[in-house]
């Protein structure tokens, strides 16, 4: 009998023990996965915040409604799941859909300087815009004021705002040439030349220019697409033959000079 009820404690001890280590797990699952890394060991630091995002996106969802964009930001998407951080109806209401500090899936591949992983590194502003269909007053004042939030909150540079098609131009033409870059740079937003246009020296190379500036130039032609949506108001459709003129070159000769005098 006692050594049955030895025999009876142990299974209940190592039940016990078993539970308690399940009760671990689930309790491990519940919360984020930990980073700590095996290799090294754990002494935590209190000094520290969440990550900062340095660039802003813009996109437009070229969708119906704001309904359907919003059902598309949080849901299975038959194209694949995508989110952005905030939505902005044409009615000018700001919708949030996720937090500042996580990673929003809404620019994918593509790049803008050194920043290659736009996703980790910015936040997202999806505005409701069917492709061709003006802004309105209301969308372009509440994407102002939001701007001036994230810039002042965040600590972005003021000149670190695009558009989608700016970072992916051989994939995307969002917010497209009737997004009014003019009035958000009138109210200090984005990069934007400054002074009077002036032709530039002999032996200015505009490719350095849109380099510095932040286009890739893998694909040269959509990188000039791109800046022609974002600073001459101009739709170059698919042209693979999009070429710079004399305006382009003046404008980017003074884009140039706002890169190499101001930091990012
Ligand atoms: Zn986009």
């Amino acid at each position: 009998m006692h050594g049955h009820h030895g025999f009876n404690a142990a299974m209940k001890k190592s039940l016990a023990a078993g539970l308690l280590s399940c009760i671990a797990l689930l309790g491990a699952c519940a919360h984020a996965p930990s980073t700590h890394n095996p290799m090294a060991t754990w002494v935590p630091s209190q000094n520290f915040n969440e990550r900062r995002p340095v660039i802003i996106v813009l996109h437009a969802t070229e969708q119906k409604s704001v309904q359907q964009s919003l059902d598309t930001l949080r849901s299975a998407n038959r194209g694949g799941k995508v989110s952005a951080h905030y939505l902005i109806g044409d009615d000018g209401h700001i919708y949030q859909l996720v937090d500042d500090s996580k990673r929003a899936w809404h620019a994918g591949g593509g790049s803008w300087g050194t920043l290659t992983d736009l996703n980790s590194t910015s936040i997202g502003i999806e505005i409701d815009n069917e492709r061709g269909e003006a802004y309105t007053d209301a969308q372009i004042a509440s994407i102002i004021r939001l701007l001036d939030d994230l810039c002042t909150r965040h600590t972005i540079p003021r000149t670190q705002v695009i558009g989608h098609s700016d970072l992916a131009p051989t994939r995307k033409v969002d917010p497209g040439a009737r997004f009014p870059w003019k009035t958000l740079a009138d109210a200090g937003f984005g990069r934007w030349p400054q002074g009077e246009l002036i032709d530039p020296p002999a032996g200015f190379d505009p490719w350095l220019a849109m380099a510095a500036v932040g286009y890739s130039l893998t694909d040269r032609a959509a990188a000039v697409r791109a800046f022609h949506q974002h600073y001459r108001a101009q739709d170059d459709g698919d042209n693979p033959q999009a070429v710079f003129d004399a305006e382009d070159l003046r404008i980017l000769y003074a884009l140039n000079a706002s890169v190499v005098t101001t930091t990012p």
